[in-house]
């Protein structure tokens, strides 16, 4: 470190605090700081650019440029050098601006004389506030301690931007956190929800970023990083043995804390004048900025523990626990990063939304949304980042798009779809205990998908007749470790006590491909959805499957038993399946347990393979449900957790209905029961497509149920059927458009 430019540097640095307790007004502040900073970096020029909104950055203070240019000189995201200081997080240094690419001249701010360039980055935790740019006549490269110096006032402009010291006149200095930000994320769970922000990990408030004693500084961030490693330490002694996962993570942990490089950085930061908080948001900024860009995703996670660990750093120097006493709002949208099944799970059902940042559609955070039906979008943008707590947000799921702060237009659309909405659930809850009858006569069963004994509370609610896909793994994936047998029957035991009678198909456990279990060694597959996965673990490990058949004959309690088989793909898969079950009945019976009254054996049709299955597959199982997630990811090629194909083919296009219809004709010939248990089933167009085609039996979300059977009570099968026929004799390539010129039509 130079003695010298670190002194500069924190009379610099106090200056600046001068003018934070100040009592300027915003403007004023700026002013003086690019005076200031011209000054002690010696430097003609020094100019603030702010973020005047998402894409446009506006010259917000400058010493050496032209005045009149302020608030007036602006340009676009990646226009310009200052531009793309901006949109790569990255610094330019050069003694030759105009020769550097994407150089762009304003004449308005008398720029050209000036060769020598310094951009860098004002930002603040991922987000992107700024540019602060020096520049010189004498073509000069900056030195790395005049870069390093400058680095650490932009983190402190960033500093100051978050605590209000530039507020005043114009978009560019307005407050923060106060605009209506929209966010377009994906919809994880459909469904509107308006509410108050509730954030699962609540922002650290540094209120002071500049130190006066280096020294002691010094002293608060080696005695809080001993404290966080003891803590870190104490974590890994803990769960030595548990999930393989979390070790993973709490060995990074462990080794960033004891990183040298990391506490070097920090302790130079304090040296030029930083205190010790911020020399850990400054650290943790530049991790931030390096997730936006990394795309490997190991690479990514290992960043996201960085933060993690520097965020539970910076509760300890602040004091500032997870806790931070304020009240959860009576209607909380939670706001996370990302969050585990096992969290959501304790939050439960007094969340009214759930926005994630990362996540996906596939994760198991959405999965147990999904089960609790709370409407969650992911993906979207920097949220953690915007919202404040206790922040007014409409949530609406089915759109991906989020509303924080919204105006009141925003507001009364969004009410007025909601009332709609709620409209119709009366008008659905009036015909509950309604048959799904059409008005030809024939009636279609609805039944619902559920996984969590959450879910069991629908089966009344939405007047299913029974559950026709129970997931099983959900029990496996929320846990840290392998439930027990014990916990396994006396779950699906309270699952039928719940259901009352009603049948529930109880899918053996479905994992492999996106659902992965933490405290199973991870199989390395270059193609996981085609992979080792569902029945084909079962068979190759039957000790899993044994102990979940055992828990599922005992769970029943002499009552009637319904099991299914996931993602059979040949005759013989099933023949063996259906052996375990043989050989676990006939042990159990040894052992003296009591046996279920009955015991129905299904597969779940999810390869194109099974409808050019032999016959005595069709003749042996006793029903059949398609997965019709899987089925038309492998009929069309295309991946269902990818955003850029999933929605590329249509379910209704005749290729995929000429399929269901072979398989409706197999089962009708080996007086199979069918069902079909895919997403598709709870989509109203789709599934009065599938009626009409022949299938009887149909497994949705149970709020979908209300929908579908509202539709069907309106239409006449045959003559549903016959608008199929006539759009496939026309060639049409999708029967969706004359299904729905059908369904307009109706009275
Ligand atoms: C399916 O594939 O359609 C299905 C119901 O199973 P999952 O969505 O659990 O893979
Ligand atoms: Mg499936």
């Amino acid at each position: 470190m130079d003695e010298r430019t670190d002194t500069e540097s924190r009379k610099l640095l106090q200056r600046l605090r001068d003018t934070l307790v100040s009592g300027d007004a915003g403007q004023a502040r700026l002013d003086k700081i690019t005076h200031l900073i011209a000054d002690s970096m010696g430097t003609e020029v020094c100019s603030i650019y702010l973020f005047r909104d998402e894409d446009t950055l506006e010259l917000c203070a400058t010493e050496g440029l032209m005045p009149e240019a302020v608030h007036q000189t602006r340009m676009r995201m990646g226009e310009g050098l200052v531009g793309r200081v901006a949109r790569t997080g990255e610094v330019i240094n050069t003694p030759n601006a105009p020769a550097e690419r994407g150089f762009r001249y304003m004449p308005e701010t008398g720029e050209e004389r000036y060769t020598s360039f310094l951009g860098i980055p004002i930002q603040r935790l991922g987000e992107k506030l700024g540019v602060l740019v020096v520049q010189s006549r004498d073509p000069r490269q900056f030195s790395e301690d005049e870069l390093y110096a400058l680095e650490v006032v932009a983190m402190v402009l960033a500093e100051m931007a978050e605590l209000g010291a530039f507020v005043g006149e114009g978009a560019a200095l307005s407050a923060r956190h106060q605009h209506p930000v929209v966010f377009r994320g994906t919809c994880g769970q459909e469904g509107a929800a308006e509410g108050r922000v509730w954030l699962h990990e609540p922002r650290v408030v540094v209120a002071n970023p500049i130190a006066d004693d280096p020294q002691r500084e010094l002293e608060r961030l080696h005695e809080a990083v001993d404290q966080l490693r003891v803590s870190v330490d104490q974590m890994l002694e803990m769960s030595r043995s548990g999930d393989k996962d979390q070790l993973e993570v709490l060995e990074a942990y462990r080794m960033f804390a004891n990183s040298r490089g990391w506490m070097r950085r920090m302790e130079e930061d304090i040296g030029r004048g930083l205190s010790a908080e911020a020399a850990v948001e400054k650290e943790q900024s530049l991790a931030r900025a390096r997730m936006d860009q990394v795309q490997d995703s190991y690479l990514r996670e290992r960043l996201a523990d960085l933060d993690d660990l520097s965020n539970r750093l910076l509760r300890i120097l602040t004091g500032q626990g997870a806790d931070t006493g304020a009240e959860m709002p009576a209607d909380p949208i939670l706001i996370a990063r990302n969050i585990g099944p096992g969290d959501l799970l304790e939050y439960g059902r007094s969340l009214k939304g759930i926005v994630l940042e990362e996540g996906s559609v596939g994760s198991h955070a959405a999965i147990v949304a999904r089960a609790l039906a709370i409407p969650l979008v992911v993906h979207a943008g920097h949220i953690t980042t915007e919202a404040l707590n206790g922040d007014h947000i409409l949530v609406d799921g089915d759109q991906g798009m989020v509303h924080l702060r919204p105006e009141d237009t925003i507001i009364g659309a969004f009410r007025d779809k909601v009332a709609m909405q709620a409209q119709a659930q009366e008008q659905f809850a009036s015909i509950r205990d309604l048959p799904a009858q059409a008005l030809c006569g024939t009636s279609v069963s609805l039944h619902m998908n559920a996984g969590l004994m959450a879910d069991l509370p629908s089966l009344a609610g939405s007047g299913a007749e029974g559950v026709g896909l129970f997931r099983t793994e959900l029990q496996f994936l929320i846990r840290n470790q392998m439930p027990k047998r014990s916990e396994l029957s006396a779950l699906y035991s309270r699952v039928l006590d719940s259901a009352k009678g009603k049948r529930v198909a109880f899918r053996t456990l479905d994992i492999g491909s996106d659902k992965v279990l933490p405290y199973m060694k991870p199989t390395d597959e270059p193609n996981p959805a085609l992979g080792w996965r569902a029945i084909r673990v079962g068979l190759d490990k039957p000790g899993v499957l044994r102990m979940q058949l055992q828990a599922l004959l005992r769970g029943a309690k002499g009552r009637p038993l319904t099991v299914m088989f996931p993602f059979v793909a040949q005759y013989e898969e099933f023949a063996a399946a259906r052996a375990e079950l043989d050989k676990t009945i006939a042990r159990e019976r040894i052992l003296g347990h009591q046996l279920p009254a009955s015991i129905e054996v299904g597969a779940m049709v999810e390869t194109p393979s099974m409808a050019f299955a032999p016959k005595r597959f069709f003749d042996e199982v006793q029903f059949v449900s398609i997965g019709g997630n899987d089925l038309k990811q492998f009929f069309f090629a295309a991946d269902r957790e990818n955003e850029r194909v999933r929605r590329r083919y249509d379910t209704l296009n005749v290729s995929f209905l000429n399929l269901i219809e072979r398989i409706v004709g197999l089962c009708a010939e080996s007086k199979t029961p069918l069902s079909f248990c895919g997403e598709d089933a709870g989509r109203p167009i789709e599934a009065l497509c599938f009626a009409a085609i022949g299938l009887r039996t149909l497994s949705m979300r149970p709020a979908s149920i209300g929908p579908v059977k509202s539709l069907f009570r309106r239409v006449n099968l045959e003559e549903v059927a016959a608008v199929i026929r006539t759009a496939c004799a026309r060639g049409d390539s999708t029967v969706r458009p004359a299904l729905m010129d059908y369904i307009r039509s109706l009275p």
